[in-house]
């Protein structure tokens, strides 16, 4: 069920029987020289959508910017400040929780984005807020199943990785048409983090960080997209066994 085409009548009949909203969230970045720049917010969009569909539960909205500041040196990246994505975070969470809904679980497709995330979720319970806040990145666990260990022989890397390019085109066939693929170096650097973007692009010329890009298919795409919804399902029924504090 998608939050965009209830009426508030039914948001209100979905709250008699659910406490739970599923928010995904994630970047528009560069993803080197074949990825999409939306691919962080395409693959928690469709993979949020399908853990919804699976669960019978409610999806927000994508946040579709996350925190990119380290891609600013690639044309088409956008970011929000910290500041700004943790205020937005904030509100949003505020907003749900006004209505009834206890249990705000954002997907989340970028890395950036978890360490404001978390700062997002203090800053709602120091406000006294009460409710379950959590987020899961889509990716995390995959590695341990040994799939992707399998499709990309260790050279999926950090980002731009072949896994989540993989995802993307399953769920977006038609923007790959015409894109060439180009084969490169994968190298495992050791760098200091977070980048400035002038480091970054220093560090990472086109964009990917040890990532074999060009191993992405969109059959390889369609075994992660069904191996990624099957662990958030597990991971959400999980969740949702969490009995609530008493506030009353
Ligand atoms: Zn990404």
């Amino acid at each position: 069920m998608l939050l965009e085409e209830l009426s508030f009548t039914e948001v209100e009949e979905y709250l008699q029987k659910e406490d739970t909203m599923l928010i995904p969230v994630g970047s528009v970045e560069q993803h080197s020289e074949y990825g999409m720049m939306g691919t962080d917010f395409i693959a928690a969009e469709g993979i949020a959508r399908a853990v919804g569909k699976k669960l019978n539960l409610l999806v927000a909205p994508t946040v579709n910017y996350g925190v990119s500041p380290h891609h600013m040196s690639f044309k088409g990246s956008a970011t929000l400040s910290p500041a700004t994505f943790i205020r937005v975070i904030v509100d949003l969470m505020r907003s749900f929780l006004s209505h009834g809904f206890q249990r705000i679980f954002f997907i989340n497709g970028h890395g950036g984005n978890v360490g404001p995330l978390t700062v997002a979720m203090q800053e709602v319970k120091m406000q006294g807020a009460a409710g379950q806040l959590a987020f899961f990145p889509w990716y995390e666990g995959l590695r341990d199943t040994g799939l992707i260990e399998e499709l990309f022989q260790s050279q999926d890397g950090l980002h731009a990785t072949p896994s989540e390019i993989s995802l993307t085109m399953a769920l977006r066939p038609a923007a790959f048409t015409g894109k060439k693929k180009k084969e490169g170096e994968v190298t495992t650097i050791a760098h200091p983090w977070p980048l400035t973007a002038e480091e970054m692009r220093s560090i990472f010329p086109d964009g990917r960080m040890n990532a074999a890009s060009w191993l992405a298919s969109e059959e390889k795409g369609r075994l992660v997209f069904k191996l990624a919804v099957e662990t958030l399902v597990e991971k959400i029924r999980e969740q949702q066994k969490v009995k609530l504090p008493s506030t009353g």
